[in-house]
């Protein structure tokens, strides 16, 4: 049992809660990263699909959601983000998959408005020129020529050369490494069990230790509402979605190498996407439920479902014979009444110097632009952040890409 005093305690070290620890260690302030588990991302930032949305998937976005806004501004950052971390970043390419002129017509409206909304420099989040390969329709040969195995009942494709791939828990690491080379602590195996507001301070209860902060960043992922809960901070919620995928062999590389995904169909709440694994082989997903939060159990229906959708894509292959492994994901859907999920990254009304930090659905993506987003938010709640001179971005022994 010991006692700890810090300027930001963060709860969480899944990517959200280490890209703000990250960020902030540019800055002259005491930071302190609280994980329950004994290693960094042990929920959903090693459960995911892996891709990094760098083209049409984050232009669809809804305009004025903060997922478009993080997402987008994101893009351009990636690559450097990705090489100081030392982290591979592939650029895989996605193919919108086209079986009807319905399919088409959908494509067409995305495409246009994908134009209209970032790539323009009046824009309001202007990718800038460089960073953005125009999305391209593909016909049914051009299609073959880059996917020879793809079902021929596939008629074309909505190509966007940008989508990247990469391994969030190869991120997290770095992210840990980096911010702790740079002076953050990292207290592992430490359940937040309790919170205490002061009038100034917080006083952060876990099983082994006290941490008394001056700002705290709730970033505990699908727990983040019993988090807020604990200094009456929960101004938002939530439904927990699990999200089944399957994981295909090194082999499956050979036969199909783009991400692809069909357009949902309706009354089929499923996605229906194919992705190339950094390291080879295919992901593939999402067999999607409504559970509770404690849901450990994985349906026989998650592997038909995903053995069905790598069919639907690539028709005369035995995948039966090259499965590795099914696991899920548990993800924060908000605004579910509505079917619009949006991020939460804000300062609840009534608890100054509290920030809470929910992602859910590609939040992995926009890892980059989150914690300068969580630094601005500290800022304007009164924390002083003076920027290090001696700060090194470099993780000295990264997997080059
Ligand atoms: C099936 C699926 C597919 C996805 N695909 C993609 C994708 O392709 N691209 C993309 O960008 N995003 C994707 N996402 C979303 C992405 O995985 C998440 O947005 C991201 O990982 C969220 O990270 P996080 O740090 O908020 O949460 P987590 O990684 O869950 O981290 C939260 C941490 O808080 C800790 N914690 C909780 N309670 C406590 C406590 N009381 N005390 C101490 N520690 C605590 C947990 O142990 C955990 O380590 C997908 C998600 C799912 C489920």
């Amino acid at each position: 049992m010991g006692e700890l005093e810090v300027d930001v305690a963060i709860i969480g070290a899944g990517v959200a809660g280490l890209s703000i620890a990250r960020e902030l260690s540019r800055y002259s302030v005491n930071v302190v990263v609280i994980e329950r588990n004994v290693d960094v991302a042990q929920e959903m930032t090693s459960n995911n699909m892996g891709l990094v949305c760098q083209g049409a998937d984050s232009l669809t976005f809804r305009p004025g959601s903060l997922h478009a806004e993080l997402n987008i501004k994101s893009i351009p950052l990636w690559p450097k983000f990705a090489e100081e971390l030392g982290v591979p970043f592939k650029r895989v390419g996605g193919l919108g998959l086209i079986c009807h002129k319905a399919d088409y017509l959908r494509f067409l409206k995305m495409y246009s408005r994908a134009f209209k909304s970032s790539l323009k420099p009046n824009a309001p989040y202007y990718i800038p020129e460089g960073s953005f390969k125009p999305l391209q329709f593909l016909d049914r040969r051009s299609l073959k020529d880059l996917e020879p195995n793809i079902n021929p009942r596939i008629q074309g494709a909505l190509y966007d050369p940008n989508l990247a791939v990469i391994d969030p828990v190869l991120l997290a690491r770095s992210l840990a490494e980096n911010a702790k080379a740079n002076g953050v602590e990292l207290l592992f195996g430490n359940e937040v069990k309790t919170i205490e507001r002061k009038d100034t301070y917080f006083l952060v209860n876990t099983n082994e230790t006290t941490v008394r902060a001056s700002f705290v960043v709730n970033a505990a992922g699908i727990n983040a509402e019993s988090i807020a809960e604990m200094v009456g901070a929960r101004n938002f919620s939530y439904v927990p979605v699990k999200g089944i995928l399957t994981d295909f062999d090194e082999e499956t590389s050979e036969v199909f190498s783009h991400q692809a995904f069909y357009l949902p169909r309706l009354g089929d709440p499923h996605i229906r996407a194919v992705v190339p694994i950094v390291y080879g082989g295919l992901r593939v997903g999402i067999h999607l439920d409504f559970v509770l939060r404690s849901d450990k159990n994985i349906p026989l229906q998650g592997l038909e479902h995903n053995l069905k959708v790598v069919k639907e894509v690539i028709p005369d292959y035995p995948f039966e014979k090259h499965v590795k492994r099914t696991f899920y994901g548990i993800m924060p859907l908000t605004n579910a009444e509505v079917g619009w999920h949006d991020f939460i990254v804000d300062i609840p009304e009534y608890v100054p110097k509290w920030v809470n930090v929910i992602l859910g659905p590609a939040g992995v993506s926009s890892a980059p632009m989150l914690g300068k987003k969580v630094a601005e938010l500290l800022m304007t709640s009164g924390l002083y952040l003076t920027p290090r001179t001696d700060f090194n971005p470099i993780v000295e022994r990264g997997v080059k890409p």
